[in-house]
């Protein structure tokens, strides 16, 4: 009789502890983050995938050929995909969603994600390639799963409008989406909602809100295998922005226009690992844009 509740405690243990056997991958770099959690890179935006026992979670579906590596290795477990979550608009996180019209009728993101992603595609001249979210939020949306849970937040706009982190809370591992590039400058355009001194209060929400314990998914790293991290990393991308701020208020101060910084510059001080030359301009016209806005 004593055995009977020594059973079930076990059992009840070992389903939450459940790991599953990875997914064998034809292209493409996928890795374990942690628990159920993992990072796949291949071209565009990181994609998390997650693993339940009901199917799988896809966050961001980069581009819908190099997305298909990973729907293929989640069609082996038999398994359907119950959630694509998008951590914002961008193509190289949204293009492959169109790949997932027949795998699943749920698609997350934050409210204004559709109506960017359109006149993005607009513009590109890909309307009729785009598979736009349905299930809208403005700050939080919790994915309940049983033992499983999945918290996407909004804690406002730093890389674009629509900037939305989700939280794998079992595993305690966050996909930040852009709102964080490791050794690279972000992209980085003020119409899609860049702002340089909001983006440093979004990942101090995000430092207050998550613990030291916490692993980060990136959306992009010179490396895959820097695509994941912790806080600190965090602290590098705030501390890089600041220095980002403070070094286009010095050039409006002595009236330095963008073309003699860049060639007075190949980087901003201090973060000569951030080196995406073609990327620089554009990061100093926004720049710009942003203090200007703020500050004339
Ligand atoms: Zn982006």
């Amino acid at each position: 009789m004593a055995l009977a509740p020594m059973f079930l405690s076990c059992s009840t243990a070992q389903v939450d502890s459940i790991t599953f056997e990875p997914l064998i991958l034809k292209a493409g770099n996928l890795a374990k983050v942690r628990g159920n959690v993992n990072a796949f890179t291949n071209k565009g935006g990181t994609v998390g995938v997650f693993e339940t026992k009901e199917g799988f979670i896809i966050i961001d579906s980069q581009f819908s050929d190099s997305i298909q590596p990973v729907l293929e290795a989640i069609s082996t477990k038999g398994k359907p995909v119950l959630y694509l979550c998008n951590t914002h608009h961008h193509g190289d996180h949204t293009s492959g969603n169109i790949a997932f019209k027949d795998l699943t009728n749920k698609i997350v993101a934050h409210q204004r994600v559709p109506e960017l992603q359109r006149k993005a595609a607009e513009k590109s001249n890909k309307l009729n390639e785009q598979l736009y979210a349905n299930i809208l939020f403005e700050k939080e949306y919790k994915i309940n799963l049983g033992n499983e849970k999945i918290t996407g937040y909004h804690f406002g706009n730093g890389h674009t409008f629509g900037d939305v982190v989700y939280h794998f809370e079992n595993d305690n591992v966050v996909h930040v989406g852009d709102l964080m590039f490791i050794n690279m400058i972000p992209v980085y355009r003020t119409s899609d909602g860049a702002d340089s001194f909001n983006w440093i209060k979004v990942l101090g929400k995000i430092q207050e809100k998550f613990d030291d314990d916490t692993l980060f998914i990136f959306g992009h790293a010179n490396k895959p295998e820097l695509t994941v991290g912790n806080k600190s990393n965090l602290k590098e991308m705030s501390e890089f922005l600041a220095a980002s701020n403070d070094f286009m208020m010095k050039a409006i101060r002595e009236s330095k226009s963008n073309e003699q910084l860049l060639t007075e510059n190949a980087f901003i001080p201090g973060f000569e690992n951030r080196t995406t030359k073609e990327r620089f301009p554009d990061y100093l016209k926004g720049l710009r844009e942003t203090l200007a806005g703020k500050y004339e």
